[in-house]
């Protein structure tokens, strides 16, 4: 039996997709084959990847100035790819460190081009968002790269930052959970393993201008305008995931876009950060507005029930509530596919557990 799955990624996926999927996985579209062995440059196979492309461009009103790319490598690649194509724009690269993730692109980019560091909040254990306001842009950088979504701190930027330079985000754990405005961002890119579909796929939206001034002496391989010139098919794209997301982007669309998702989840987040802001046995302690939508993170006052509260959880058929290793504590991950239903199931959980314990 299914369970209302909490994990942040690989994540839940919305159960009548699985089912659409499994419906025609033995043969796709009279095809006489599989969606997963009809080679990716067949008339059946280009149709499904521009039909998934075009709705996600739909989906987010992605403008023409933009191009959209499905790419392999999750958002972990991406942390070498920005800089490998857009060092040659400037003396350096700024980047915001407001959790482990934005850390870690930070990391990996120093390796490749010098980084300044143009905000931390790392001595504080990443328990604030570092404001836009304090974060030292450097003059002559390439680009200014963040993570407006946290996925293990649980910590969010909600207000899009504004700045005069390139603009780029990973967002991996918040994509297509509410309306954006694409043209504020010169790059976007999203693993999509946690709001999108199976893992395997990088999503990457990337202004077309900006694109052009990559690095040209780069591989193939690594360069966005030859992976642009290529439809995404520079070499075998993942198909499946490709295919898979497009299902999903159909539903998404059919349940009323991004609009009802935003709504949705705002109402999901906030009624469970209620009940754990009302409770003396359970702790958030991030600031009201810069708590995640999508990561839950909380703790239990008492740790040592920790084991118990995953065990009895996992029992009533709550899945993987467990926080990040290097953070601990829970995280409930509530991305789209997470019902309304599963979060009212999780606060009844929540509050049997403290009345037994607390
Ligand atoms: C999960 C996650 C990643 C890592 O994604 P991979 O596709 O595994 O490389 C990077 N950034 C954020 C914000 C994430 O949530």
């Amino acid at each position: 039996m299914r369970g209302w799955n909490f994990s942040a990624g690989p994540a839940a996926i919305p159960q009548e997709v699985i089912k659409e999927v499994q419906e025609e996985l033995l043969e796709y579209n009279s095809s006489g084959a599989s969606i997963i062995e009809i080679g990716h440059r067949t008339d059946i196979y280009s149709q499904v990847a521009e039909e998934s492309k075009n709705d996600l461009i739909e989906i987010l009103k992605i403008p023409n100035s933009h191009e959209v790319l499905f790419l392999q490598g999750g958002a972990t690649h991406q942390f070498s790819m920005i800089p490998l194509n857009f060092r040659n724009m400037g003396n350096n690269a700024d980047y915001v460190v407001s959790g482990t993730w934005s850390k870690k692109a930070a990391d990996e980019a120093s390796k490749l081009i010098d980084v300044n560091i143009s905000a931390s909040s790392e001595n504080m254990s990443f328990s604030v968002f570092p404001k836009c306001s304090d974060w030292d842009i450097s003059k002559h950088s390439s680009y200014v790269h963040y993570c407006p979504n946290e996925t293990i701190q649980g910590i969010a930027m909600h207000e899009i930052p504004k700045i005069d330079k390139p603009l780029m985000a990973d967002m991996t754990s918040v994509i297509l959970s509410q309306p954006l405005d694409v043209s504020k961002f010169d790059l976007i890119y999203a693993g999509a393993q946690k709001n999108i579909g199976p893992a395997g796929l990088t999503i990457v939206i990337i202004s077309k201008e900006l694109m052009e001034k990559g690095d040209s002496s780069l591989p193939k391989i690594l360069r966005y305008s030859e992976h642009s010139k290529a439809n995404s098919m520079l070499n075998t794209p993942p198909t499946f995931s490709w295919y898979f997301a497009g299902k999903v982007f159909k539903w998404i669309k059919r349940s009323g876009g991004l609009d009802y998702f935003e709504a949705l989840n705002k109402k999901k987040a906030e009624k469970l950060y209620d009940f754990i802001d009302s409770s003396d046995f359970y702790v958030n302690n991030l600031q009201k507005s810069q708590r995640s939508l999508m990561n839950v993170t909380f703790n239990l006052k008492n740790d040592d029930l920790n084991s118990s509260f995953l065990d009895e959880s996992k029992a009533n058929s709550l899945l993987n509530l467990k926080g990040h290793a290097l953070v601990g504590g829970m995280r409930a991950s509530i991305y789209n596919a997470m019902p309304e239903e599963g979060v009212t199931k999780l606060i009844q959980f929540m509050s049997e557990f403290e009345s037994k314990y607390g």
